[in-house]
């Protein structure tokens, strides 16, 4: 199995347009010893030919244009490599990308019914993803389901690989109605995906609320984890500003504190793991930081655009 993170950053990227943290500044003036970074985006390949993507990043058309592995070849004009997509929630982070992908091409989109119902009955806008044909087919995903995904045509054949999903305790985004928030299944607002593939396990969780324990098992059991490293601390976004609200108040579970990521990250855990999804005021950007260090001497490496893994 391949996998590719197109993108590591949280919403906003890095750095973000309207944010002036020592991070960003330090980057755009070249003083911070820092990768920038585009949003988060993930994509894999069970075959090396078809390629699957994990959320669907507001800059997924970059980072296409980015991976010639995504690129549709020129003997098959029309075709692309991309099978599907496996929406971890409705936010805009997660799904904007999707209207990136509206150029009259089918695909399958996974997500669970409640993702499905923010994205299609309170958007009308993902409607543009009808006009291929067929039109794009949406698959519902339980929030505790496992589905087996089949690349080949032959029937009795064994699935190519294995998707379990896991709540992973966050919330619908702020522009769902109260209507829909009071109607919708709360775990299915964010869910974590384990992909099984040819006895190998990928653990995805890029916003992961840590209300309850449920994802350590499955980061235990993992080969590779990729792990929700937005905050360091839980106040960390307040300082900037611009929101009141916590990491935590925001479905994210911050990577210090006796609490938080590296804490509770289950200590017999023998996988590779990685924190992706970093927002631009973690100071784990800065790369000649003590919270960088720190991570690291925890056996943890940070994602960057266009690190590739091979399982
Ligand atoms: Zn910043």
């Amino acid at each position: 199995m391949k996998l590719k993170i197109l993108g590591s950053a949280a919403g906003g990227g890095f750095p973000q347009w309207n944010c002036a943290c020592r991070n960003c500044s330090g980057l755009r003036a070249g003083k911070l010893h820092a990768q920038p970074r585009t949003q988060t985006q993930i994509a894999f390949s069970p075959d090396d030919h078809a390629w699957f993507l994990i959320g669907a990043s507001p800059d997924l058309r970059a980072q296409l244009l980015c991976s010639p592995q995504l690129a549709p070849s020129p003997d098959s004009p029309g075709q692309v490599p991309i099978g599907g997509v496996f929406l971890p929630s409705a936010d805009v982070d997660a799904a904007m990308g999707l209207l990136h992908l509206r150029e009259f091409q089918t695909f399958f989109v996974f997500a669970t019914a409640g993702v499905q119902r923010a994205l299609r009955s309170e958007n009308r806008i993902f409607k543009v993803l009808e006009r291929g044909d067929p039109p794009v087919q949406w698959q519902v995903l339980s929030s505790r389901g496992r589905l087996g995904c089949h690349l080949s045509e032959s029937p009795g054949e064994l699935p190519t690989f294995v998707c379990n999903t896991i709540p992973l305790g966050g919330d619908y985004p702020d522009y769902v109605s109260d209507e829909f928030r009071r109607a919708a299944a709360p775990d299915d607002a964010t869910v974590g995906f384990l992909i099984e593939l040819e006895g190998k396990k990928i653990f995805i969780a890029p916003s992961l609320a840590g209300h309850t324990g449920e994802w350590q098992k499955l980061a235990a059991s993992a080969d590779l984890v990729l792990i929700d490293g937005t905050f360091w601390s839980s106040d960390e976004l307040r300082r900037t500003g611009r929101t009141s609200k916590t990491a935590r108040e925001i479905g994210h579970i911050p990577l210090s504190g006796a609490d938080g990521l590296l804490a509770q990250f289950p200590a017999d855990a023998q996988g590779r793991k990685i924190l992706i999804h970093i927002n631009n005021t973690n100071p784990i950007l800065d790369e000649d930081s003590p919270e960088h260090r720190a991570v690291l001497e925890a056996g943890f490496e940070i994602a960057y655009d266009g690190l590739s893994i091979s399982l």
